[in-house]
């Protein structure tokens, strides 16, 4: 039978916004000495804008991001969705593109008016951009922005920055869970300059450039050296998760993130995570 110190645990995490999923996961929230995250819709709010759309070899920008957001419609990832309502916005009419496809932590490929366009990271082009082009990327990811290439026929005709708020909560989060001793560590494919101004808002460390299969390397290593939990929102995380002694997912994640989850954050407060643990403790000092 559950002891009864388990069920006030779970009873009282509940009450303050945890979920927790019984009392094996709660046991193992008291032990955990690291936590990594997820950047994208966990530690920021998911929702980027862009900031910046710089043309190249004679394109315009109503046409480069009547391509980009052409190609990026019907993607689900968050770069996507900001990139079609930045057009939408600019009043760009947005046309079907096929043989649409994604590449997980790269980017999206398709066809439109006959011509092969692909857009990614920087990072994940074939050739390097030459000088001026890649000081005016550095520039823009120095300033926390993401990156991406637009390429008509694996000729660039844009770069597109983008920019997602931290949540509000986010830097308190990571005091309160230092306070505990707790180390964060930020998992994020996105580029390393952009992660390093995140992390330095955020005082965390940071892993970057990450694939989705990357991070969940990186969480077998740090669960290896101490007991790791994941937080994640998304399909892509659910790996990590698994790989981790305690997975939470955000409260608004995907049903993927949250049924794989041990424990969730309700109305996504990152500052029940210190809540959590701080219970789990206190769950643990009792049972003993
Ligand atoms: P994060 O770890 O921040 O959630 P992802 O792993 O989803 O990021 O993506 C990593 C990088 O891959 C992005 O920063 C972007 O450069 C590129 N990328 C992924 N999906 C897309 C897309 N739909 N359009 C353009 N670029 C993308
Ligand atoms: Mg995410």
């Amino acid at each position: 039978s559950t002891p009864a110190a388990i069920t006030s645990g779970l009873a009282a995490a509940t009450r303050r916004g945890a979920l927790i999923k019984g009392g094996l996961a709660l046991e193992q929230l008291g032990r955990i000495k690291t936590i990594a995250f997820d950047k994208t819709g966990t530690l920021t709010e998911g929702k980027p804008s862009v900031t910046d759309v710089v043309t190249f070899n004679g394109s315009e920008i109503n046409h480069s991001l009547a391509v980009a957001a052409s190609v990026e419609m019907g993607s689900h990832h968050p770069l996507a969705k900001a990139i079609v309502d930045y057009a939408e916005q600019q009043g760009v009419t947005l046309a079907h593109a096929d043989n649409r496809k994604t590449l997980a932590g790269v980017g999206v490929e398709g066809n439109f008016a006959g011509k092969k366009i692909s857009i990614s990271a920087p990072s994940k082009l074939e050739r390097a951009l030459d000088n001026r082009i890649q000081q005016q990327v550095t520039n823009l990811e120095e300033e926390g922005k993401t990156v991406v290439v637009v390429l008509e026929e694996g000729e660039l005709i844009a770069l597109i920055a983008l920019r997602d708020k931290l949540r509000d909560d986010a830097k308190a989060a990571l005091k309160d869970l230092a306070d505990l001793g707790i180390h964060g560590v930020m998992l994020t494919g996105d580029n390393a300059r952009a992660a390093a101004a995140i992390a330095a808002e955020l005082n965390t460390d940071y892993r970057a450039s990450l694939l989705p299969e990357d991070k969940v390397t990186a969480v077998i290593e740090l669960n290896q050296q101490q007991a790791t939990a994941m937080v994640g929102d998304g399909i892509n995380d659910a790996p990590a998760m698994k790989a981790s002694t305690i997975g939470i997912a955000m409260g608004s994640g995907t049903d993927v993130a949250l049924e794989t989850a041990d424990a969730a954050l309700t109305h996504n407060r990152l500052q029940g995570l210190a809540e959590m643990i701080r219970l789990s403790r206190a769950t643990n000092a009792n049972i003993r």
